[in-house]
């Protein structure tokens, strides 16, 4: 793209309203727009990089044998009665409307319900399990908070699985695995190591368990305690003398720390299926329940915890492989202008993800945007760098700020 193309624009400073680091770099960088409290637009460079963590998490999806599908955002009452998920009492964060003829609909916060019911057509023998499902969709949850940016909002993206099992052995076999790819995601997100897999009760969804995935992050709700070998951390929920106990650990041996949830996996043993209705016949043509797990990735809120851990003083710092470009050509002089666009040229026949600064803006506005931004390298071309051959250019690596001349045909 050429950035004289882009539409957006960026800002030198958003409203006093906007609190989170996140979303005023990603609103100041043109990523974002705000709605109001906890409602964002994705604008293109944002949507960008929605798209690359998406690609990351699917592929991952698609390796375990999940087949992607996508669900209605609108859903209806009755089914949710049926497990008793209707009431504003149960679940305090519906967002409800009414159709023409009066029947009553519920905006999707989640879809254990319409999926279950729609895999009802299709399961009814164990040769049908299991069945693997996800999909990348818009939950909508009247938070009482919405103070975080992108890592809470009334409507955002989540990428929900759901697991089909015949018995218990089949669900654990495949909720094991779903912990380990999730582990795999966030390492190939860049905060694999600051992410910490703990076990909690399973608020509304059951009362059998649940795991959580949280990054150490100081603009996160939660908190964790993370025991001083580095490798396992406990849930705030469970961190008392009873579970220290049975685990034979002692409280001085953890350090709390602040974190966001980025992810949550949920067992619901044949509970919910039995009150949908689901069941299946097994080899002996016994009439069996399905086992259910639901696996949860918050998507958009992963965008502002990456933002929020890669950044410093002068903006956004992404990780090469979710950046909205991976470079960025800022010419300076005539000569820089005529040359940056030849190479320009030439990048994007290679199939490299650059975008051309040919906006008419002085070269130093043009850094500082660069560095808010957050491409991991700016191709700076002028006729500094072309004095001794035409081909020499000025490579500089946003993370460390190193710089580099070196001749534009190598880079890839
Ligand atoms: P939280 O504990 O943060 O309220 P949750 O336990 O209600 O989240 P789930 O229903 O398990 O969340 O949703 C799966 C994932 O979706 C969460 O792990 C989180 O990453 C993300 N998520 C949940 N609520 C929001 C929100 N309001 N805005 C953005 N992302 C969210
Ligand atoms: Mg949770």
């Amino acid at each position: 793209m050429k950035l004289s193309q882009n539409f957006v624009k960026t800002a030198k400073q958003v409203g006093h309203e906007e609190v989170a680091k996140n979303a005023q770099l990603l609103i100041r960088g043109g990523f974002l727009d705000k709605g109001m409290a906890g409602i964002y637009s994705y604008l293109p460079m944002g949507i960008r990089v929605i798209s690359k963590i998406k690609n990351i998490v699917n592929d991952e999806m698609l390796n375990l044998g999940s087949q992607e599908i996508l669900m209605s955002s609108i859903q209806n009452k009755e089914i949710w009665e049926k497990t008793d998920r209707w009431s504003d009492e149960n679940v305090d964060i519906w967002f409800k409307s009414k159709l023409k003829n009066g029947a009553d609909i519920g905006l999707a916060w989640s879809h254990e319900e319409p999926i279950t019911q729609m895999v009802k057509s299709h399961i009814s023998s164990y040769k049908d399990l299991p069945v693997y499902v996800h999909q990348f969709q818009n939950k909508m949850r009247n938070e009482i908070r919405a103070k975080s940016g992108i890592m809470r909002c009334r409507e955002f993206i989540m990428k929900d699985m759901y697991s089909y099992s015949e018995d218990e052995n089949q669900h654990m076999e495949f909720y094991n695995k779903v912990i380990d790819v999730y582990n795999k995601i966030y390492s190939k997100l860049g905060i694999g190591d600051i992410t910490y897999v703990t076990s909690a009760s399973g608020g509304v969804f059951t009362d059998k368990f649940s795991h959580e995935f949280q990054t150490i992050c100081d603009a996160g709700e939660d908190n964790i305690y993370v025991h001083n070998d580095g490798k396992i951390a406990l849930n705030e929920e469970i961190f008392d003398d009873e579970t220290l106990l049975k685990m034979g650990f002692k409280k001085e041996e953890f350090t709390k720390q602040k974190t966001a949830e980025v992810g949550n996996i949920f067992t619901f043993g044949v509970g919910k299926c039995e009150e949908l209705d689901l069941f299946f016949i097994d080899q002996n043509s016994n009439k069996k329940g399905v086992y259910l797990g639901s696996y949860g990735i918050g998507i958009s809120r992963l965008m502002g915890v990456i933002v929020e851990i890669f950044s410093d003083e002068k903006g956004i710092v992404w990780p090469e492989n979710i950046a909205p470009y991976k470079y960025v050509i800022i010419p300076i002089g005539n000569k820089g202008i005529s040359k940056s666009e030849e190479i320009y040229d030439s990048m994007l026949k290679k199939g490299i993800e650059v975008v051309l600064d040919d906006r008419k803006e002085s070269p130093g506005f043009k850094l500082k945007d660069a560095d808010l931004i957050g491409y991991p390298y700016q191709i700076v071309v002028s006729d500094k760098t072309m004095e001794n051959s035409e081909n020499v250019v000025e490579l500089i690596k946003r993370s460390s700020g190193e710089k580099l001349l070196l001749d534009w045909t190598t880079i890839n």
